[in-house]
This record gives C-alpha cells, structure tokens and sequence, in this order.
C-alpha cells in the first residue's frame, strides 16, 4: 500500500518521569482538568504526586474522578462540564485507556455545543468529526491500549447499549508522558487483558492488512514475540520493571500507527468485541481473547499461508507447505492455549454469556460499521451470519 503517517504526539519514554509532569504540562496551559478512573491512583499514591508536580509548576487543578472502564458517555459530558466551568486550558489523563479515551472525548468536546456522542460511530448519517480539542497529555497507568500515543476513543453509551469509535487528528495527545513504574501496581488479571490488548491490535492489521507488507509483517510478529516473552515476566513478578518498561513500548508500538503503517486493515475482532462489552460491560482484553481466536479460525480458511506463517514464526510451528490449514488451525490452538494459561477466559460462558441474544449482537455490529455491501470489513468482510457462527463457536 501507499501510505501517510503522521503522528504528533510527543512521547517521553523514561522511568520516574512522572514528576516532570508539571514542567511537561506548564507549556501548554495553566488551568488542567485532571481526569482519573475508580480510584486506584488515588489508592497507590500516584494521583498526589501528580498533583504536586503541576502545582509546583504553577499549575491549578480540576479533577473529573470516577471514570469506569468501558467508560461512558455521561462521565465525559460530566467531565466536559467540569473543564468549562472551571476555565481549564489542558486535559491530563492519568489513568488506563479507559481514562484517556474519555479524556480526549471531554477535550473534543470543550469546542463542541451539541452532544459528544454525535461524535461517536454508532450509525448515524453523518457522524460529527471533531477538527479542535484541548490539548491533552496522556500519563498511562496500564500497558494495553496505545491509547495514549493514538487519535482513537472507545466510548460507551449505556443507554442504547452501544461501544464505539471515534478517530480525529486532532485526538492525538500533544505529549504522553509514560513512566513504565506506574504500572507496578497492576493486578495479574489486568496484565494478561492488558497483553491480550497489545497482541490483538496487532493481529488485527497483520491478517486482516494487504499482502506484500514485510517489514510490518516482521514489525508485528517482533511485538507479538516480545510481548509473550517479558509479558511472562511481568506476570510472574508484577514488580519487574524492565518487564513492564517492555511490555508498556509493546503497547505503544502496537497502536500508534507504525506496525500497522500501509496494512490497511479493518478491526472485526475489535467491532465485535465492542458490542459484547455494550451488552455485557466485557472487559476490553477479556472480550478480545474470547473472539479473536474464534475470528481467526474462521478467517484462516479464507487466508490460511499467512496463519501458517503466524503459527510458524510465533510457535515455531512447520506446515507441510504454505497454505497447510491443519498448521495454520494448530497455530491458533497455540495461541489460545496461551491467552487462557495467562489467566484470559476464551469461551463466551468463561464470560458468562450464552446464545440468546447472539442475532443481536451481529445485527448490532454491522449497524455501527459496515462497507457497501452491509459486511463487517476486514479479511473476509462478514456478514451478520459470519459473526454469528464465530460467535457460537467460542460459546
Ligand atoms: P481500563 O479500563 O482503563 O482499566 C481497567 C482497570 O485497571 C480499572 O479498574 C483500573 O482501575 C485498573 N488500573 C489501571 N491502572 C492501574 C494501576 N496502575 N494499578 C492498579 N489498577 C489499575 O483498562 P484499559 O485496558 O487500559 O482500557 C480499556 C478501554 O480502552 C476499553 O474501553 C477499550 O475499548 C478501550 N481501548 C481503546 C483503544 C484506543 O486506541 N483508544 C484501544 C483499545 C482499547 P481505576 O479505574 O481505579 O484506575
Ligand atoms: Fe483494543
């Protein structure tokens, strides 16, 4: 493919930064709105030191607490809310994905008088990309989305019981300040998802991408190999740092636009992912290592030498020739095997979800993204009656 990359977001990449987040933030505005999740950076410290560092640079501090995972579209009206009246010309998200997501949506937002679910993908006519937000700087507290270095949202709406995107240049966080010792605290249960997150926002672009990409093809099995391997150690030793330093650049990598640079790829497992976590409040990494291996024992018949190569290059598998489907279909065994034995359910009931509203949940995929011919994109686009018979084979 030809491509254009563009990403603006400044990274600083460095252990213990996180007390330069007042001499960070203090060049882009003096009043931020600091946005947090449920409490846990209040619980280990973190969100004090944050403090201490902006006030120390001048900085006043709002705060938007309390935003839930699979955040929703109440808490980032309520955080807009907050950012306008109390005059905030910066937005810091100090937290997982689900606190940076919203905290772009909350700055979009602030030049925004309607709603900010019109922004949202969920199917409308013409949905309302913003071009203007405040700027934003991400302080990542969990290694999983890339979030903090990308232009996406996922934002729920509980009410109509729908998860979706937004994607806007003007998204991308102006700085992510990343200090790999803020994710120390992380349980075993949010590491795995967390790697099943990174893994599967690569798979993503590396099956479902163009044929002919080398270098991405070995810039993702890299990501996929290196994230398995220090992934282990994180799990093993929540407090190895070189791990989770590993495991966080694994992260960032997998969805800042540069593995999945030209694949031009569509994101099913993710679309219908998001769908389970709207009926269900799945979490994110959960919901993925449920479906992705059901999706690509659907999506290998259809393209079976590049699962071959997966199975050969990341389990070091050999199939009998290239498009050897008995190698491919052992590889995703592998994979599953993995996801589960790191402590990841990979069977809708593990999710507690049964077949009763199955219909319903590939109806309401394709509602919210499809291309002209009503298919889910990706390779192969599928059809509601596609999702559902991926569905029901990870019952
Ligand atoms: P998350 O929903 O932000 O957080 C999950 C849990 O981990 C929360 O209970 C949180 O607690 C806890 N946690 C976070 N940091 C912690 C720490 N340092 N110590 C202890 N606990 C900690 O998880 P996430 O996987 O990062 O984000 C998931 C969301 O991002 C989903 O909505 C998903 O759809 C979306 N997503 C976005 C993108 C993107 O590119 N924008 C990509 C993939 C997924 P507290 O709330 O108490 O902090
Ligand atoms: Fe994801």
């Amino acid at each position: 493919m030809n491509f254009e990359y563009y990403n603006p977001t400044r990274l600083i990449f460095s252990s213990g930064s996180l007390k330069r987040l007042g001499e960070v933030s203090v060049q882009y505005g003096k009043r931020a709105l600091l946005v947090t999740g449920g409490g846990s950076v209040k619980r280990n410290g973190v969100f004090d030191r944050a403090v201490a560092s902006l006030e120390q640079a001048g900085i006043a501090v709002a705060e938007c607490s309390g935003v839930e995972p699979n955040p929703r579209i109440t808490t980032v009206r309520r955080g807009a809310r907050i950012a306008r009246d109390e005059g905030c010309d910066l937005i810091i998200a100090l937290g997982g994905g689900s606190v940076m997501d919203a905290a772009k949506v909350m700055a979009a937002a602030h030049y925004y008088n309607g709603d900010p679910w019109d922004m949202i993908y969920h199917g409308q006519p013409k949905p309302y990309l913003p071009t203007r937000a405040l700027p934003v700087i991400t302080v990542p507290t969990l290694a999983a989305t890339g979030s903090e270095m990308n232009m996406g949202a996922v934002i729920s709406n509980e009410e109509t019981c729908e998860k979706s995107f937004v994607q806007a240049e003007c998204l991308y966080p102006v700085t992510a300040l990343v200090d790999p010792e803020l994710t120390i605290s992380v349980p075993q249960d949010q590491t795995a998802y967390g790697i099943c997150d990174i893994i599967t926002h690569v798979t993503e672009a590396y099956f479902n991408g163009v044929d002919g990409t080398p270098v991405q093809d070995r810039f993702a099995e890299g990501t996929i190999l290196t994230t398995i391997q220090y992934g282990q150690r994180a799990l093993a030793d929540g407090n190895d740092l070189e791990a989770r330093a590993q495991v966080q650049w694994a992260s960032i990598v997998a969805l800042n636009g540069w593995v999945n640079a030209g694949t031009n790829g569509g994101f099913p497992v993710h679309m219908i992912e998001h769908t389970l976590s709207a009926y269900h409040d799945v979490t994110h990494g959960a919901g993925l290592a449920v479906v992705n291996p059901a999706w690509m024992r659907f999506a290998a018949r259809h393209r079976p030498e590049k699962f071959v190569q997966f199975a050969e290059r990341i389990f070091g598998l050999r199939g009998k020739d290239a498009d050897n489907l008995d190698c491919a279909l052992e590889g995703i065994k592998r994979f599953e095997t993995y996801l589960h034995s790191i402590g990841c359910p990979t069977r809708l009931s593990e999710l507690k979800i049964d077949d009763t509203l199955i219909t319903r949940y590939a109806q309401d995929t394709l509602r919210i993204i499809h291309d002209k011919h009503g298919n889910l994109p990706g390779r192969p686009p599928l059809s509601g009656s596609d999702i559902e018979q991926i569905l029901r084979s990870a019952l």
